[in-house]
């Protein structure tokens, strides 16, 4: 499939017969008045900032008159979100971009996307979501594909005044090697979980042992034995480990998660640069972009 920017026309073909009110996820209604919206108009960024809301019937007027380029709301909420002053509180959010994947199972070049990458992307997400499930027992957590990747959302309350999201993205992310790799539970684990998913795909691997015996290191990391390297010698297991480590911190954009006052596409609306909708998912394991997220001008 190509990934067509989407002309005036379109976009107002798209908010005039296709898009739904009624498609935006209850979290956003439900805060309309706390959030900030941001827009873009030409493609030339969300330069159109510092707008709200007073009611759903306003947002709605407004989208289908303006037809947006793209469409963004705070994951902060403020009690003057038209100042973007007196923070309460905001989401925790992961942005996973397939364009810039630092591991992929594809050929694209960087910048660019396909099937297997969005595949990819999704996979990380489901990760993180899991890892964010049974390592800090959050509840309320929600996928959304972006229109280029995902993003995962986390609104359940005590963890939203959260104002240091460093340690949370680092431990979600698996970026630092543990100093126990076996333990049953907790980091282990999801470092040897994280370790499975990156080294699987990791290019630029010179030892040939190593080429070999892929397959067969992630099995038994994942089954905690203490051989998993040894095909090769301890500084090259050093080296691969922190390696891992390096590349799955940039997994995820950190700076989006550590960043409480960001702007986030707004779920509903259109990615006009690729022509896809971002969309709330809500069939994890069965969503698939290319037959979910394609507006009907792009399909027909
Ligand atoms: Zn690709």
């Amino acid at each position: 499939m190509e990934f067509k920017e989407a002309t005036l026309e379109e976009r107002h073909m798209y908010y005039k017969k296709e898009w739904n009110i009624k498609d935006f996820p209850d979290f956003i209604t439900d805060s309309l008045k706390r959030r900030e919206f941001g827009f873009d108009h030409d493609g030339n960024g969300p330069k159109d900032r510092y707008r709200t809301f007073n009611s759903i019937r306003d947002f709605e007027r407004f989208m289908k008159i303006k037809a947006p380029y793209a469409a963004y709301s705070s994951v902060a909420y403020y009690k003057k979100p038209e100042a973007r002053e007196d923070w309460i509180k905001a989401e925790i959010v992961f942005d996973i971009d397939a364009k810039d994947l630092k591991v992929r199972r594809c050929d694209c070049t960087p910048g660019n996307i396909c099937e297997i990458c969005l595949e990819d992307a999704k996979e990380l997400a489901l990760a993180i979501i899991d890892s964010l499930r049974s390592n800090f027992n959050l509840k309320n957590v929600f996928l959304i594909y972006s229109g280029r990747g995902y993003h995962v959302r986390v609104l359940d309350e005590e963890a939203l005044y959260i104002e240091d999201r460093s340690k949370i993205f680092n431990y979600v992310t698996a970026s630092h090697v543990p100093k126990d790799l076996f333990m049953t539970h907790g980091y282990s684990e999801n470092f040897r979980k994280m370790f499975a998913f990156t080294f699987s795909r990791m290019e630029y691997i010179k030892s040939k042992k190593i080429l070999e015996n892929r397959e067969e290191i992630i099995k038994r990391f994942l089954n905690r034995r203490v051989d998993f390297l040894d095909f090769v010698g301890k500084s090259t297991k050093r080296g691969i480990l922190k390696n891992v480590a390096e590349i799955n911190a940039e997994l995820a954009d950190g700076k989006v998660t550590i960043d409480t006052k960001r702007i986030l596409r707004l779920p509903s609306s259109l990615h006009s640069k690729v022509s896809m909708i971002c969309k709330f998912v809500t069939n994890w394991e069965s969503f698939d972009p290319l037959k979910e997220a394609v507006p009907q001008f792009r399909s027909e």
